[in-house]
């Protein structure tokens, strides 16, 4: 079939994520701070670390955050910390990005997968309490684009069979649950300042939160090669510091996050209505918001069959769309040694074909959401 590429479609192809307006945005107070560390040549943890580990604080609703390397270090330290190990098993969900399951096998311990809710993505609770063994220490569910997982069953099961739950909210930082911000809802929490997560720095960064002061004294520990001393060394850990020139941007951007956090918001909003004002809503699923969540929609993810169809139809229309994510990780050669195969994870396996994200950010315009959705109604309406 031959699908119509409407006119009003068609146009100068736009970014999927176009990270230059935003710095346009807020140049000069970056270029400041920036200025202000090279003037100190303090590069690494030091006043402006700390600085951003307090004013992060009422944003993750927790006592304690600690400032690493990456939100992969923050997974790898929050296991170290609950002392995961090999013997262990992990529970993780399959549809996520390697780094979840990764710091399990990294620590010699096994990732155990526990299939996900079709409607969010999100690990499903029901499925969760067969997968734990006398070997499970701890969960990590993840909040996947921005949607906090289901935390009240996650966390109920977890408190019955003693296991430690670390939350996953590279994704999904801002994002509320029954009142209470991602990060503050299980054991310890991890974020991610990839530069294109909803609180982007200038390269790596990563964030762990925690409610227990002994926990966060170990996670201290662990990140600076578990010294407290000056040559002294209480334990085995890593090099996972975050840098000041990190620190220094991420909080000229973490005072403008909650607006951006609302615009991206708002952009959803718009596409449900263009969605609903196009007749598209049986023909494609919109991601669920749960009444007792707010989603900060790091990706605006539908689904929908004939995926792969409409992705290069919207290319050919100058529309820009992303697969996160194309292959579930108990498929990939690097978990084959699990024993896992085609049709264990059914709803990760169908989320990969059926998935495709859109255009998302606080400054994508209403005229691009436009193109976008008209894009879809070209093809979808051959
Ligand atoms: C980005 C991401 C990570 C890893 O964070 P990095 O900072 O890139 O190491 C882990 N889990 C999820 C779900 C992510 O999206």
């Amino acid at each position: 079939m031959n699908h119509r590429v409407p006119e009003a479609a068609t146009g100068p192809a736009f970014p999927f994520l176009d990270l230059r307006a935003q710095f346009a945005s807020i140049r000069d107070e970056v270029m400041a701070a920036v200025t202000r560390i090279m003037e100190s040549q303090q590069f690494v943890l030091g006043e402006e670390v700390r600085a951003l580990e307090e004013e992060i604080r009422p944003h993750v609703g927790c006592e304690f955050a600690i400032a690493c390397a990456s939100g992969s270090d923050a997974l790898l330290l929050a296991l170290m910390a609950i002392g995961v190990g090999p013997g262990d098993e992990v529970i993780v969900p399959p549809f996520t990005f390697v780094a979840t399951a990764g710091a399990v096998a990294r620590l010699g311990a096994r990732p155990v997968f526990v299939d996900i809710d079709p409607a969010t993505f999100n690990l499903d609770p029901r499925k969760l309490e067969p997968a734990i063994t006398a070997k499970t220490r701890a969960v990590i569910p993840v909040h996947l684009f921005g949607l906090a997982a289901d935390m009240d069953a996650i966390a109920a099961l977890a408190a019955r069979h003693g296991l430690a739950v670390i939350e996953d909210a590279a994704q999904a930082i801002g994002a509320v649950y029954n009142g209470r911000p991602a990060g503050s809802l299980g054991t310890i929490g991890c974020f991610s300042f990839y530069p294109t997560k909803n609180l982007g720095g200038a390269g790596d960064g990563g964030l762990l939160t925690t409610h227990d002061a002994a926990l966060a004294d170990k996670l201290r520990l662990l990140h600076v090669h578990g010294s407290r001393t000056r040559y002294q060394y209480e334990l085995v850990g890593l090099n996972s510091r975050l840098d000041a020139l990190q620190a220094a941007v991420l909080r000229v951007k973490l005072r403008h996050l909650q607006e951006w956090n609302q615009a991206r918001r708002r952009a959803a909003a718009q596409y449900r209505a263009l969605f609903a004002e196009h007749q598209l809503t049986n023909e494609l699923a919109l991601p669920l918001e749960p009444p007792a969540c707010v989603h900060v929609y790091h990706q605006f993810t539908i689904r929908l069959r004939r995926r792969d169809g409409v992705q290069s139809h919207l290319q050919q229309c100058g529309v820009p769309t992303q697969i996160y994510y194309p292959h579930p990780l108990h498929l990939q050669p690097a978990f084959a040694y699990l024993g896992y195969h085609p049709g264990d994870m059914p709803q990760s396996e169908a989320a990969a074909r059926e998935v495709l994200s859109l255009p998302m950010y606080p400054e994508l315009s209403p005229d691009q959401q436009r193109r976008v959705v008209e894009a879809i109604a070209g093809f979808v309406r051959g």
